[in-house]
């Protein structure tokens, strides 16, 4: 079977969990300080490691003091991660439309959402491109809002030159098992904004002052104070032991999915009707590798006949406007409307071979014929 992701691991993430496991000392602690140590170095600026991408993003909307009464303008092509997150605190989040070409936030749809009680965008860096980040920046500075980039598909993507998390507001990833790296589950928020950092630095621990601190130097809190509201939401150091080597493999785990990228881009050019979401792979890590088909008419049977010759596909996601949950009736979201039924994703992920890409287009396009 190709699959269409998953985890890819050598013997020394396999090799760290059995030391951690040998430490007896399983839960927040050397390691991810050290994990943390070293994606505040990746990235030149403040890391804080949580279990879950959705747990990086409800701690950082809820650094900002984003709650209820308030709204957040989001894309609704997107995980529904990226929504939970918000309606966790109690807050709206507002369906917007994407770009037809990056499948990121259309800002001139969200411009017409606007309310007095927008409080921040979340842009979802697709597929691992970021679009036209400059322009959620300006954006965001024009109508006083804040910036989560929910960047769960973007680890290493660079955008102008710069690594994605390296600069803006507040950038949140994840490490779970199919990400860019993982941790088997897990999350980092980044930003140079300090209140932030040490806002979540207790929440992710039930709010716990100072816990974070104690913790990294082998300590433990047990006459403590709580102000707020906290989460149990850190990283163990089984989690952290993997995440370390994975940051340590990225270069290579990075450049294998940028050219299984791009071999898809090369034999898809001359296709008539199979569209790649295109992008700059010299900036660009791929997490996923998204087609559009025109006239797409049955993915579901698509999905079937692939499945038969042993290929995984599938499509991400279903808009969020859709879900009981965050349905509005008066909603229509035309232009994600008519392009997410179009959308298919390939195997991607770094042990496919070249043959398998080859394998999995010539299926792709004997189908159309
Ligand atoms: C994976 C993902 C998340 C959440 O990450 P988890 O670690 O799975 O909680 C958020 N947003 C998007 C777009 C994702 O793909």
């Amino acid at each position: 079977m190709i699959r269409l992701s998953k985890s890819c691991l050598s013997d020394l993430e396999k090799k760290a969990v059995i030391r951690v496991l040998d430490n007896e000392f399983l839960g927040m602690g050397r390691e991810v300080n050290k994990f943390e140590g070293e994606l505040t170095e990746y990235f030149g600026r403040p890391a804080l490691c949580v279990s879950t991408g959705t747990a990086a993003l409800h701690l950082a909307l809820q650094a900002i003091c984003v709650g209820k009464g308030d709204e957040v303008l989001v894309q609704s092509l997107t995980y529904v991660a990226s929504f939970q997150a918000i309606s966790a605190t109690g807050a709206k989040p507002i369906a917007c439309e994407v770009n037809p070409d990056t499948l990121c936030i259309d800002l001139s749809d969200a411009e017409t959402k606007l309310t007095k009680n927008t409080k921040a965008i979340m842009p979802v860096h697709y597929s691992g491109g970021v679009g036209t980040l400059d322009e959620v920046y300006s954006f965001a500075e024009k109508h006083g809002l804040r910036v989560i980039e929910d960047a769960a598909h973007a680890f290493g993507t660079k955008y102008k030159g710069r690594k994605v998390g390296s600069f803006g507001d507040i950038a949140c990833f994840s490490f779970d098992g199919i990400k860019n790296i993982t941790s088997g589950e897990g999350g980092c928020v980044v930003t140079n904004d300090h209140s932030v950092i040490k806002k979540i630095s207790d929440a992710r621990l039930l709010g716990v002052e100072n816990d974070s601190e104690k913790r990294a130097s082998g300590k433990r809190s047990w006459d403590f104070d709580v102000k707020c509201q906290g989460w149990r939401y850190h990283m163990s150091d089984i989690m952290a032991a993997i995440g370390i080597i994975q940051l340590k493999r990225y270069p290579e785990l990075a450049l294998k999915r940028k050219k299984i990228a791009k071999i898809y881009d090369l034999l898809l050019a001359k296709s008539e009707y199979i569209s790649p979401l295109l992008h700059n792979y010299n900036e660009v890590v791929p997490h996923i590798y998204v087609v559009r088909i025109k006239g797409l008419k049955d993915r579901n049977e698509l999905q079937k006949h692939f499945l038969k010759k042993s290929i995984q596909i599938g499509y991400h996601y279903k808009p969020n406007h859709w879900l009981s949950i965050y349905q509005d009736k008066s909603l229509s979201l035309y232009v994600t409307e008519s392009i997410f039924p179009e959308l298919i994703s390939l195997p991607l992920h770094p042990d496919i071979s070249k043959e398998d890409v080859k394998y999995v287009v010539e299926n792709l396009i004997k189908y159309f014929e």
